[in-house]
Formats: structure tokens, sequence, C-alpha cells
């Protein structure tokens, strides 16, 4: 290191006789500067998390925007008690940089104290109605609940409700007129005695036979039907604002988008309101795009879950050129390392210092920030989203091993630079910055260099092995 350092102490002194610059310098300079890729050009605008409704302005997210923390995982465990397990957390995820969480979705299911929510049955029982078995539901208490949500605005943390549209479950049996067989559609007896639904609510029925998709055989619903339309987001009452304006919510991630069109988040969105992101599970970029565009939410970047996985764990890093949503748009791409449903991401700080130093919003599982992963670590890379990541993306250098991309900054903030190593040994390149002359360091901490850029901003960095180093001014 003290070579490397005193090499450039020479680099700089060479620098300032300009000409003195080495011909095998002058190409190295020259083969780096024609391969940086612009990813985005946008003006450099943060990422915001909400749309300008009155509650978002209360949480003002640093410059790289907020992070999103899902707050659960598939089977967390029973008896009424997550919804404190959140609320014990919520202020240590706050102190952290954590601008939301996502929660699993919160009204009786199906199969009561043991659902995980994506049967649901009664939109309005959020665990205050003795039905399904059980009063609380698996997560706890309606008053455990509107707890939470006090606690997390108080610290000024978003949360978003988990909105299952597509399919209800829990039912009583009825002759079905569509069908000519008897169906589980008469909801017709909810103890909520709100949103009561039958088989004219379904698909099949008077209006069409289906719609882009079914899910595990359940009661598929119909959102062209008025009474669907009332009770989700026409009346006051209904479910969109009765959870947003009642219940405290402040957005939505809306599960299984495939299986309906998107004109009905759409619409959700446009009556509702608040920070909106949808499961559309699909790799296909045209398709989350059309979808995110048409249903005027941010999206899931599937695309980018698979292309980490390809890179980081199949060991080609050129893979992280490809295209992804969040290249595509990323004030409509929510990036995340792994979910309740899906978990097959190997090389996760790899992931993670990549999707918290790009666009896009981030999205950390609380397994691996509460469990799995090194807390300081992720708190650190939280930090540095917060803080550094800013501006458009440029990528400066990939192979196999090592991926070097520059977030340029916006707004006086100098943005970063990334270098992660998927290598068991150490690297080091030299790297164009849009710093010149200036101190930077590596504020992950793994590497010990305190380099000055030169005065075109060019300047050396190192990556430990299987590791990632992020470069700022200091
Ligand atoms: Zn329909
Ligand atoms: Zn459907
Ligand atoms: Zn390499």
């Amino acid at each position: 290191m003290k070579t490397l350092r005193l090499k450039g102490l020479i680099l700089g002194v060479a620098l300032l006789m300009f000409s003195c610059q080495t011909a095998e310098e002058d190409n190295l300079d020259t083969q780096k500067e024609s391969s940086i890729v612009n990813v985005t050009n946008h003006n450099g605008q943060p990422f915001s998390t909400g749309q300008s409704t009155s509650i978002s302005k209360a949480f003002t997210p640093g410059p790289g925007g907020g992070v999103m923390m899902q707050a659960f995982y598939w089977d967390v465990p029973s008896g009424g008690t997550w919804w404190n397990t959140v609320k014990s957390k919520v202020t240590a995820w706050s102190n952290a940089g954590i601008d939301a969480v996502w929660l699993p979705p919160v009204s009786k299911a199906q199969n009561g104290p043991f659902s995980m929510g994506y049967d649901p049955t009664d939109y309005f029982d959020f665990g205050n109605f003795n039905q399904n078995g059980t009063i609380e539901t698996r997560f706890g208490s309606k008053t455990e609940l509107q707890s939470l949500i006090s606690t997390a605005h108080s610290q000024n943390v978003k949360v978003f409700a988990d909105i299952v549209l597509n399919h209800n479950s829990g039912a009583q049996l009825e002759s079905n007129q569509y069908t000519g067989t008897n169906t589980w559609t008469d909801f017709s007896g909810v103890a909520s005695g709100k949103f009561l639904r039958s088989q004219h609510d379904f698909h099949p029925n008077n209006i069409h036979n289906n719609d882009s998709g079914f899910f595990g055989g359940f009661p598929d619903m119909c959102h062209e039907v008025p009474n669907v339309q009332d009770w989700l987001w026409n009346r006051s009452d209904g479910v969109g604002k009765y959870y947003k304006n009642v219940m405290g919510f402040d957005g939505w991630r809306f599960d299984y988008v495939k299986g309906f069109a998107p004109w009905v988040v759409n619409t959700w969105n446009t009556k509702v309101g608040g920070f909106s992101v949808g499961e559309y599970w699909d790799s296909n970029v045209n398709t989350l795009e059309w979808w995110a565009n048409n249903a005027n939410s941010t999206v899931f970047d599937f695309a980018c879950y698979y292309k980490m996985n390809d890179a980081f764990d199949g060991n080609n890093l050129n893979i992280l050129n490809d295209d992804m949503m969040w290249k595509r748009n990323p004030y409509k791409a929510v990036t995340f390392v792994a979910n309740h449903d899906t978990d097959i991401i190997w090389k996760k700080m790899l992931a993670y210092a990549y999707i918290l130093t790009h666009e896009g919003y981030p999205t950390i599982f609380y397994r691996d920030y509460e469990e799995w992963l090194n807390k300081e670590r992720m708190n650190n890379l939280i930090w540095i989203h917060n803080n550094k990541a800013t501006g458009n993306t440029s990528i400066l250098f990939t192979d196999t091993d090592e991926y070097i991309a520059r977030r340029n900054g916006y707004n006086g903030n100098p943005g970063l630079i990334v270098y992660l190593n998927n290598s068991s040994s150490w690297k080091e390149r030299w790297v164009p910055t849009n710093w010149y002359g200036t101190p930077i360091k590596d504020f992950t901490g793994h590497s010990g260099w305190y380099p000055t850029t030169q005065s075109g901003g060019w300047v050396k960095i190192q990556c430990p092995p299987n590791s990632y180093s992020v470069w700022s001014v200091n």
C-alpha cells in the first residue's frame, strides 16, 4: 500500500508537469474513457418514494432517496406477536436510514391465525372480529397494528400495506349461475359487514369469463363490477380510502398484479393516492416497463434481481451491463435482493452493495438485515445510499469478476464510485471521476487508501477480494 501511495504521489507530480505523462498512461486513459457507458440520462434528481401528497412531505428522504424494509418473511412466528416485533424495531430502523416499512396483508384471511394474509376474506377485519377461527390475525390485533403505524410515523417511517386484489378466499358455498356448479364465492356474511361479495363479483360473471390471471384456484375478483370498484376505491369508507385515511397507510405493495389489468392499480392510485409498487413477477424489462407505465406505479425490478443472480452467483459481472427496469426508468423501479417468496442470490452483500449504490428504490429483506447479514455493514450501505448515491449512472468498467460504476452526483452532492470484486484477490484500477484534484476515500472502510484525484479526474482505486468499496469525496 505504501508503494502504491508513493506511485500516486509521483503521478501527481507528473501531472503538474503535464507534458511528462507517459505514452503508456495516455493509452490506458484513452482506452478507459471510450468504455464509459452512460446508463441513465435524466437530470439526476433523487428518487422520490412518495408522490406530492401532504403526508409524504413530512418525510424528507436524503439525497439518494429512501430505503424500504420488507418487514416480514414467509411464516413469521404466529400467535399475534408480529406487529409488536416490528414496532419494537422501527425506531432503530429509522435511525439506520430506513424510510418505509412494507407489512404483510393486514386483514383476516381464510387460514385465520396461521395465514400470511394472501388469502383475504374480510378487508375490514384487522384482527378485531371473531372470524375464520380467531380474533387476532397471525400478526396481532387491530390495536397493535395501529400502534405500530403510529410509532412508525413518529419516527418518520412510512408504512406500506400489502394489497391483494386478484383473489379472495374463505367464503361460503353458493350455487353459481355462471358456472352451473357450487362455488366458494358467497362473502355476504363477512364479520365487518363491509364489502359484501358474491358470484357476480368474481370470474366468470355476466361481464366476462376471466381476466389476465387466476391464482391457486381462489375466487378471482372482477374489477369491472361496480360493487367491487365502489368498495376498492370509490367509497370514502372503502378499502383504499379507509386504509389510507383511517388506518394511516402511506402506500401500497400490490400483490400478483399479473392476475389483472394495469388499469386497476392505475385507478386505485388516481382515486386513493399514496406510494405504489406492483409485484409483476417477470424478468422481461419490456413487460415491467409496460406495466409500470400503464399502472402509473413503480414495479419490483425482477429483471435486476435475476441479472444480479446470474452476475454474482454465475461469476460474470459483465451481465450487470444488461437491461433492467431501473435503467429504463429509475423513478419506477423498486430493487431488491430477496423477498418472502424468492431468495436465490448467495452473494448477498455484493447484491446489496449494488442496489444500495444504484438507482431505483432499494428494499432490504427483514431476515437479511435482522438475522443473516452483518447489520453494521448493512447500515453502512444504507448510509452511503442516503448520503452519496445521487445522480445518474455511468458504468466505468466491467469484466467477469469486476464491476465499477459511477453515480454522477446531483445539486452539489458529489455522487460516488462503487467497485465490486467477485474474485478471491485484491483488485485495483484507474478510473475517471467527476472530481478534479480532490481527496477521496472508501466510505466502506474496506480500503485504507486516501488518494487525491488527478487534475483530469483520474484516480486509482482498489477493492478487497469478494467484497466492495465505495469511493467519494472525503
Ligand atoms: Zn373481470
Ligand atoms: Zn385475476
Ligand atoms: Zn477482472
